[in-house]
C-alpha cells in the first residue's frame, strides 16, 4: 500500500484511533488505511487508563453508547483469545435518596439490586459503607489493560491498515477533493478522509483553530495505586455520589482508586510532575470515608488528563464543510468503554455504513 496517498487516514494510535481504523476496515474491506501516531501505539491517555467498564451512562446516547460497547468488547473476547479484559463483579455504593437515579443511568440488563452492605466485605472488598449509605450489586462489569488490549488490535489490524509511528502530523489542510497531512518526516500524505483522534492533544498547533469550535477542554485526571495485592475474584466499586472507584487490578498485584480531580485545561505534554501532595490529600479524603486503612496507603499511581465535551458526551463531528475531516473523542474519562461505539459512529459520518460491525452497522 502506498503510504502517500490512501483512502481514510486515522491521527492517533490510542484506543479510539485503533478501534476506529478496525471498524473503517471491516466495513469497507477494499479501503486503503493509514494510522499516524506521532509516538507509539497506546502511549497517550490509553497508556494510563484504569481501563474499567461500567453498564452507566449519564445521557440516553451514552447510554445506548454503553450498551453498544459492552456487546461490541464481548463479541470481540469470543473473536480473539486471551484478549486482556476481565470480568468483575461489581457493587454501588450512594445515599439512599441516590437510587432513583441510580436506577435511571445504569442500563436495564444491569440488573441493579439493592444488597445487604455485608455482601461488600464477604465478596473480598475492604470497603466499610457509611451507615446511611445503600449498596446495589449490577452486572456488565469489566476492566482491560488498555494499553495491551490496543496493542493487541493493532497487531491484528497490521494486515489491513497501514502502521506509521513515530511520525508527528504537523499540519492538517482540509481540500475540496482530499485532506493533506504534513508530517515531521518532511512527507506529505493524502487521504480521501481523515479522523482526527488525538485523545487529549486537542491543542496541536496543526489542528487546534480546526478543533477549538468544539469547545472541548482537558482535564487532568488522577488515580492513585494501593500497594496490597487484591483477592483474585475482589469487586469493583464506585462509589456513585462522589464519582470515584476503587478497582482490583490482581494482574498488577495492587488497586486502584480513581476520584474526580477538578484540574482542568491541563496541557498532556507539561504532565511531568506526577502524583502531587494535594492528589494524594484529595483522594485519601475520599477514600477515606468508605475504606480508611487503604486511604493510608495512597502513596503513588498514575496522573493524566483526558478531553471533556460540554454535553458530556463523545464528539463525533465534521471539521469542515466537505465532511473529509472528521474529530473523534472528547469522551469526557470514559475513551475505553466508549471506543466502540466512537468508532462505528465515526464510520456511520464517514459514510460507511456498507458492512455490520459486530452484528450492527450503526447505532
Ligand atoms: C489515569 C486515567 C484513568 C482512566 N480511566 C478510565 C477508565 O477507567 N475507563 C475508561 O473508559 N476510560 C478511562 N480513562 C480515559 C481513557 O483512557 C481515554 O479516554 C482514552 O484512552 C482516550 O483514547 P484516545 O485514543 O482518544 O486518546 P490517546 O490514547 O491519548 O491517543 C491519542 C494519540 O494521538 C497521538 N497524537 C497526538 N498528537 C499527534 C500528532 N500531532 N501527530 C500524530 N499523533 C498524535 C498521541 O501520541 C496519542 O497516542 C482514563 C484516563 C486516564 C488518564
Amino acid at each position: 500500500m502506498s503510504l502517500q496517498s490512501v483512502d481514510i487516514a486515522v491521527v492517533g494510535a490510542g484506543i479510539a484511533g485503533v478501534a476506529i481504523a478496525r471498524e473503517v476496515t471491516r466495513r469497507d474491506p477494499g479501503s486503503s488505511v493509514v494510522v499516524v501516531e506521532r509516538d507509539a501505539v497506546a502511549t497517550g491517555a490509553s497508556r494510563r487508563s484504569a481501563g474499567l467498564h461500567f453498564p452507566r451512562g449519564t445521557t440516553p446516547r451514552v447510554r445506548r453508547m454503553t450498551s453498544y460497547s459492552q456487546d461490541y468488547y464481548r463479541a470481540l473476547r469470543q473473536q480473539i483469545p486471551r484478549l486482556p479484559i476481565h470480568d468483575r463483579d461489581m457493587y454501588l455504593v450512594a445515599a439512599r435518596e441516590s437510587e432513583a437515579r441510580l436506577r435511571e443511568v445504569h442500563l436495564p440488563e444491569a440488573g441493579l439490586t439493592a444488597v445487604d452492605p455485608l455482601e461488600l466485605s464477604v465478596a473480598g472488598s475492604p470497603v466499610v459503607p457509611p451507615t446511611d449509605s445503600g449498596v446495589w450489586s449490577a452486572a456488565g462489569c469489566q476492566y482491560a489493560d488498555v494499553p495491551a488490549l490496543t496493542r493487541a488490535l493493532a497487531r491484528e489490524l497490521r494486515p489491513d491498515a497501514g502502521f506509521l509511528e513515530g511520525v508527528r502530523v504537523t499540519a492538517v489542510i482540509p481540500g475540496t477533493s482530499a485532506v493533506t497531512l504534513r508530517t515531521g518526516t518532511g512527507d506529505t500524505l493524502t487521504a480521501g478522509q481523515v479522523v482526527l483522534a488525538p485523545g487529549p492533544w486537542l491543542r496541536d498547533p496543526a489542528w487546534h483553530a480546526l478543533v477549538e469550535p468544539l469547545g472541548a477542554r482537558v482535564k487532568k485526571i488522577v488515580a492513585l495505586h494501593i500497594e496490597q495485592p487484591p483477592e483474585p475474584d475482589a469487586p469493583v466499586v464506585v462509589f456513585h455520589d462522589e464519582d470515584a472507584f476503587l478497582l482490583p487490578l490482581p494482574h498488577a498485584g495492587h488497586w486502584l482508586f480513581s476520584y474526580t480531580c477538578r484540574e482542568w485545561d491541563v496541557d498532556p505534554d507539561e504532565l511531568r510532575a506526577g502524583v502531587l501532595p494535594r492528589d494524594l490529600a484529595e483522594a485519601r479524603e475520599v477514600l477515606g470515608r468508605y475504606a480508611p486503612e487503604l486511604a493510608a496507603r495512597c502513596v503513588s499511581g498514575r496522573v493524566f488528563c483526558d478531553a471533556y465535551s460540554s454535553t458530556k458526551e463523545p464528539q463525533i463531528r465534521p471539521l469542515d464543510p466537505e465532511g473529509r475531516l472528521v474529530f473523534a473523542g472528547a469522551a469526557n474519562g470514559s475513551g475505553y468503554r466508549l471506543a466502540p461505539a466512537v468508532a462505528a459512529e465515526t464510520a456511520d459520518l464517514l459514510g460507511l455504513l456498507g458492512g455490520p460491525a459486530n452484528g450492527r452497522s450503526t447505532l
